[in-house]
């Protein structure tokens, strides 16, 4: 049994809890759960924590992994390593300034005070860019910090910027991007790790069928050796005739990246009644 520790309610779990299901993992919700719930079907128990605790959770063994913002893992600093990213709940921390403030460059905070939430990650910013700046810690609501006459300037996460703009701020510095990751210890015995490599397995069957649509036209038999050439595929397209005499129906999976720029090229062979549908699971 492995136990993963997520956040109980707010910008990560539903991101978190929606990728457990499409794992064919069935757990009740954080939201409606207590502390912790037991997957029916996966030898999986999850813990529903702030997710200001998951790390240290981790490092101490009381869940093996854990799902959190790589801006609260760095922040946290605790002995555990990101074991996979996840490419949601992604966001930016920076350093933003009110919209008066003229700011040149970062010796410009040099001797001032910067509110935030996240005092470790800016301590290392300010020391790797040699700026001796006075850091205000607070636990919530940074973005009024300079408005209340609390600080000179913000360290916070962004996502839009719309929060700051509001807060009559500008972004000056970005330091970070951070997106959800799995966390977990560097040593984990070999029966959870194979729980571990199977969960991985099904992310990255998600993740690339998400990357990846299904395609099918029906096209003339002549047209075929340049469509072939127009669609890659995981291997090559499947050919299969129609009841139409010198047709086929040719079928691949396209790149969402590549996709409109091939279409164009597809029509022009003569290729028509054309489908994208999207993928749920992609193996290698
Ligand atoms: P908790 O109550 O668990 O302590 P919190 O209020 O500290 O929650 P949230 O606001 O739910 O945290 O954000 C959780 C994580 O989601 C952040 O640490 C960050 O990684 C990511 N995140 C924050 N803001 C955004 C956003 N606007 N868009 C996407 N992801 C975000
Ligand atoms: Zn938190």
């Amino acid at each position: 049994m492995l136990t993963l520790a997520v956040q109980k309610s707010g910008r990560l779990s539903e991101k978190t809890m929606k990728l457990l299901e499409d794992c064919g993992i069935s757990v009740q919700n954080g939201a409606t759960a207590k502390l912790q719930a037991r997957a029916e079907n996966f030898p999986l128990q999850v813990l529903y924590l702030r997710d200001d605790d998951i790390p240290e959770c981790v490092a101490d063994g009381i869940a093996d992994i854990g799902i959190v913002g790589e801006n609260v893992f760095l922040e946290k600093a605790r002995k555990v390593s990101i074991i996979k990213r996840l490419g949601f709940s992604r966001c930016r921390m920076s350093i933003a300034v009110p919209k008066e403030f003229d700011y040149k460059s970062v010796r410009d905070l040099d001797g001032k005070s910067i509110a935030t939430s996240y005092p470790n990650i800016l301590k290392a910013f300010l020391q790797r860019e040699n700026v001796k700046a006075e850091i205000h810690e607070i636990s919530g609501s940074v973005e009024i910090a300079p408005g209340i006459g609390l600080a000179d300037a913000v360290f916070d996460i962004v996502s839009t910027g719309s929060t700051l703009i509001s807060n009559g701020l500008k972004e000056v510095e970005i330091t970070l991007q951070s997106e959800a990751i799995i966390i977990g210890k560097d040593t984990i015995n070999a029966e959870k790790q194979e729980i571990i490599d199977e969960l991985i397995f099904r992310i990255k069957a998600i993740n690339r069928a998400k990357k990846n649509k299904y395609i099918m036209m029906n096209a003339p038999n002549e047209a075929i050796p340049e469509i072939v050439k127009i669609l890659p595929g995981i291997k090559a397209p499947t050919i299969v005739p129609l009841s139409i005499e010198g047709w086929s129906s040719v079928q691949s999976v396209i790149e969402e990246s590549e996709f409109w720029e091939r279409i164009q090229k597809l029509k022009m062979t003569g290729a028509e009644g054309i489908i994208v549908v999207p993928l749920e699971k992609m193996i290698d």
